[in-house]
């Protein structure tokens, strides 16, 4: 049983931390047995539904996060982020019939901040390309063509390696004269439901329709295009409208002894508009906001400020956190760590640091009761979260919690990340692990080391 290996633990391996090991237990123990992220989780999903940034759904969860915090007690806040409003409209397409085959309708979905295409829809030849160098390669072939993005994402991690032909390749093949783009769908696992996820397209540039396509249908155009010439007709209704004014939600429990010094402990609160976003980031907002909940409850305050954020548009902008450090400019200085929770409802696996020398072994301390949830070991990874990237030049140090992110792609930006794919013991172990590294973090009388600055292009980035 866990709970009894924590017992033991914290009771005869008290760590030389300075930490009361009985706050460990008492935390992790309610996480685990009330299952309060899950009942969080599944109020937001439901009272909300998708929460795109400019959406009603997206309001309501602004009201909604701060409701939540001011039902513990705690001062919240509602800071404004001016946010790019995209909506999605009618959108089809399909493989042309030939000599010999039939014309095949394709499972898509926009990518968000495509335009639409002219009423009727555009119909061109496709050129497959596999890489952005490729397709600098192919250089003319693109012109007045659909560009196809082809990869072979397998498992979580081919995310980072193929994320780019999604998120710059629409803008590359534009570059080139294409007429439209579609990417093959950025996912572990398909029952032929397109994943969506943010086409970046750089100001004064020219922009095209983009879309996802199922990994299935990815197939069949890779099929196709091997024995000759393929033609699709490809219809997107999506529009961008003028940005609007939404919110970042933020809340504090003030710190008793360094009130000065923050934790800032982050999630995002929109979602993309095709599901109620359970994994990304209901998760996430739910491990905050319980968090916050037994850090409120504890009879002693931690030490330092922890200081709760629900970012908005982290997935089509990353304005809310960009809005967030430049509004706090110096204060940002003061924030002694920063944790984010972006990576779904898996459970936890372990603990990645990014500090200046020593903070490692700082956080090693803080393991020994992580262990029997199965998440006490030191990650290599270096720690990160979209939404702290724009806290990286001030070098605050951020800690994360490793989830396992087996499946998460299989559903991640699709129509089925719904609450019915999170397992509720696995993510209430998640919630216990982080509201006792928050804690730790709050609490340790030590800080972590800051981290050197980074080179000045790695402060950017949206939509993980
Ligand atoms: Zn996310």
């Amino acid at each position: 049983m866990w709970l009894a290996a924590l017992r033991a633990l914290t009771l005869t391996a008290a760590p030389d931390d300075g930490l009361d090991p009985s706050v460990a237990q008492k935390l992790i123990t309610e996480a685990v047995d009330s299952r309060g992220a899950y009942a969080l989780l599944t109020q937001l999903v439901d009272a909300t539904g998708p929460r795109l940034s400019g959406s009603p759904g997206a309001d309501r969860a602004v009201a909604w996060g701060v409701e939540q915090f001011q039902a513990l007690g705690l001062e919240a806040r509602k800071e404004p982020v001016l946010v790019p409003v995209w909506v999605r409209g009618v959108e089809r397409g399909e493989v042309l019939g030939a000599p010999g085959r039939p014309a095949t309708p394709l499972a898509l979905t926009a990518l968000g901040g495509s335009p639409g295409t002219p009423p009727g829809g555009i119909e061109a030849e496709v050129v497959e390309v596999s890489s952005l160098a490729e397709l600098r390669d192919r250089g003319a072939t693109a012109k007045g063509r659909v560009v196809f993005f082809n990869h072979s994402m397998a498992v979580a991690a081919d995310y980072k390696r193929f994320g780019e032909l999604r998120s710059k390749g629409p803008a590359e093949a534009a570059k080139l004269g294409a007429l439209a783009a579609l990417v093959r769908s950025l996912a572990t696992a398909s029952l032929r439901s397109p994943h969506t996820g943010a086409a970046q397209f750089p100001a004064g540039g020219r922009s095209i329709p983009a879309a996802a396509i199922s990994v299935e249908d990815a197939e069949l155009l890779h099929r196709l295009l091997a024995k000759g010439p393929v033609r699709v007709h490809l219809e997107l209704g999506c529009k961008i409208l003028p940005d609007a004014t939404s919110f970042d939600v933020v809340a504090e429990l003030r710190g008793r002894e360094r009130p000065e010094e923050v934790v800032l402990v982050g999630a995002h609160l929109d979602s993309w508009d095709l599901a109620t976003g359970a994994q990304d980031d209901g998760a996430g907002v739910a491990v905050v906001v319980e968090a916050a909940k037994l850090l409120a409850k504890l009879p002693v305050r931690p030490r330092r400020t922890v200081r709760f954020v629900l970012f908005m548009n982290e997935e089509n902008g990353l304005r809310g956190a960009k809005t967030y450090a430049a509004d706090h400019g110096a204060d940002v200085d003061r924030h002694v760590a920063a944790m984010e929770f972006d990576a779904g409802a898996g459970k936890p696996l372990g603990v990645a640091v990014k500090a200046g020398p020593g903070g490692a072994a700082i956080v090693e301390r803080w393991l020994p009761p992580l262990v029997p949830l199965g998440a006490g070991v030191l990650s290599g990874e270096e720690a990160g979260g979209a939404d702290l990237t724009p806290l990286a030049p001030a070098r605050v140090p951020v800690v994360q919690l490793i989830q396992d992110s087996s499946r998460y792609f299989d559903i991640h930006h699709s129509a089925a990340d719904t609450l019915d794919k999170v397992d509720p013991e696995a993510f209430s172990k998640t919630s216990g692990a982080a509201t006792w590294l928050i804690y730790a973090l709050a609490e340790s009388p030590e800080v972590l080391p800051r981290p050197p600055a980074p080179p000045p292009a790695a402060a950017s980035g949206t939509g993980q």
